[in-house]
């Protein structure tokens, strides 16, 4: 079965993944003389960076999604498709969906990245990832579920098992969630659960790398650990965690730890698609390209954004996995593209840093700008200036906004609700970890 979209004498552009690099080459395309097709598993986009917040109840997942098509509203040259792209036949221009087939006279991949287990099978059915906005509502579940129980639990092994959490990966992610669980215990856990223990509570932070956010700066890095540890994060460095069979996290230096949960933020690599030649997939799953995003060998086949692995003389082992090098990656590719429709030369992409900034908590946050490093209260302010800023949809920023200065003068999060989807497929990934709670 073919995808029913109209024919047209315009180029059909077909762009697989609304994320940020998807969806901005979308946009920037649109009315610029080409047919445009972004498919799209969801039908909505994620905003990354906030998943932290559902999953500690301080947003509503509604606040940091938005829907695909309202951004598309009376753009006639623009089709959006809720599928998965499958496969790619790159000999006769078309990909395979889970609706059926496409055809396309330019291709962009812009699938992003999924959790890296490291193939390790034992922690990928067990510890709970934060890529999808499922998987962030789940873990906010998983967190209210569990102090629940520990409250009738009188077996003191079981409820440290409850209570304790263990974060891996010390990267922004990790240090986000890190330290929003221990503002959690220390704000909200005493008065929500007066009968539980607060002491008995450890949010552990387990890092491979000698130093917590290891792509900053070391002065961002050591404040960080500092923050960490001020709000009684346990961080653990040069270490790396090789099992977890649902009650005991095992490490690579002989030493285990009790948690029932584990939240993997530990790496990712990029997203799986079949087709395309072993040779052109790179370390970390991700897509071969030049320096015009161009996938090796076809002048007709893009990459952008996390999935696409390019090198550049400051960036021997590709540029990182944020959100600056998706959207200018799917800037400069508008602009390729105009040009070879012209049928002129195309102009090498280049990443500019701008910078990279992480929260640890209220008045907790480090900023690396190019010329100016700085860390504490001011950086939380530009922090939370930046992602409202980046935010799509101007009722997304309003609610978080909202959001923020409720919590910032209550000390509280007002969405502590334990909503379990009744529809199990709502979730993308339906992990033994999944299961647990879906049975609960
Ligand atoms: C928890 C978290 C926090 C982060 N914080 C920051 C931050 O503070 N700053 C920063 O710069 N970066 C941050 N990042 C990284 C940033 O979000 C990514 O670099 C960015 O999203 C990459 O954009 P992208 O468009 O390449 O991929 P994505 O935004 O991941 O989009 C990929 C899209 O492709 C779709 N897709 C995937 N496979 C298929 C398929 N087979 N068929 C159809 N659709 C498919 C997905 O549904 C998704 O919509 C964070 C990431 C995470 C996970």
């Amino acid at each position: 079965m073919t995808i029913n979209i109209p024919a047209s004498d315009k180029k059909r552009i077909v762009i697989v993944g609304g994320g940020f690099a998807g969806l901005t080459l979308a946009r920037k395309l649109s009315n610029k003389n080409f047919q445009i097709v972004l498919i799209d598993k969801n039908n909505y986009h994620q905003f990354q960076p906030l998943f932290y917040q559902v999953a500690m109840s301080g947003l509503e997942p509604s606040s940091i999604v938005f829907p695909l098509r309202k951004l598309f509203q009376n753009q006639k040259d623009v089709f959006i498709r809720m599928a998965e792209v499958q496969s790619i036949d790159t000999s006769i221009h078309t990909i395979y969906t889970n609706i059926g087939d496409l055809q396309y006279d330019y291709l962009v991949l812009a699938l992003g990245a999924e959790t890296n287990f490291f193939g390790n099978e034992q922690i990928a059915g067990r510890a709970i990832p934060m890529k999808s906005v499922a998987e962030a509502l789940y873990l906010r579940n998983r967190i209210l579920n569990d102090y629940e129980k520990a409250l009738t639990t009188s077996d003191n092994d079981e409820r440290q098992g409850l209570l304790d959490i263990v974060v891996v990966g010390g990267g922004p992610t990790g240090v986000e969630v890190a330290g929003s669980l221990a503002e959690m215990k220390k704000f909200i856990l005493p008065k929500d659960y007066p009968e539980l223990n607060v002491n008995e509570v450890a949010i552990h932070l387990i890092e491979g790398a000698p130093r917590v956010l290891s792509t900053m700066s070391e002065q961002a890095s050591a404040k960080a650990h500092r923050f960490l540890s001020e709000l009684d994060v346990k961080v653990k460095l040069n270490t790396f965690v090789t099992d977890f069979d649902g009650k005991w996290i095992l490490m690579n230096d002989g030493t285990k730890l009790r948690a029932n949960k584990v939240i993997w933020a530990a790496g990712v690599r990029g997203s799986k698609i079949e087709g395309l030649s072993k040779d052109l997939i790179a370390p970390g799953n991700r897509i071969k390209v030049n320096r015009f995003n161009q996938v090796e060998g076809y002048h007709n086949i893009f990459a952008i954004g996390d999935v696409a692995f390019m090198i550049e003389e400051k960036y021997p082992k590709g540029q990182p996995q944020v959100a600056q090098v998706a959207i200018q990656h799917a800037t400069h590719l508008v602009k390729n593209l105009k040009l070879l429709q012209k049928g002129q030369t195309l102009k090498p992409f280049s990443y500019y840093d701008k910078g990279s900034m992480a929260t640890i908590g209220r008045h907790l946050a480090v900023v690396d700008l190019p010329y100016w490093r700085f860390q504490g209260a001011f950086a939380w302010f530009v922090w939370m200036f930046v992602h409202l800023f980046t935010l799509l949809g101007v009722k997304n920023k309003l609610f978080v906004f909202i959001n923020w200065v409720w919590n910032y003068f209550t000390y509280d999060q007002s969405l502590r609700l334990i909503i379990r989807p009744k529809v199990p497929k709502a979730l993308s990934e339906r992990t033994p970890a999944v299961e647990e709670v879906i049975q609960h």
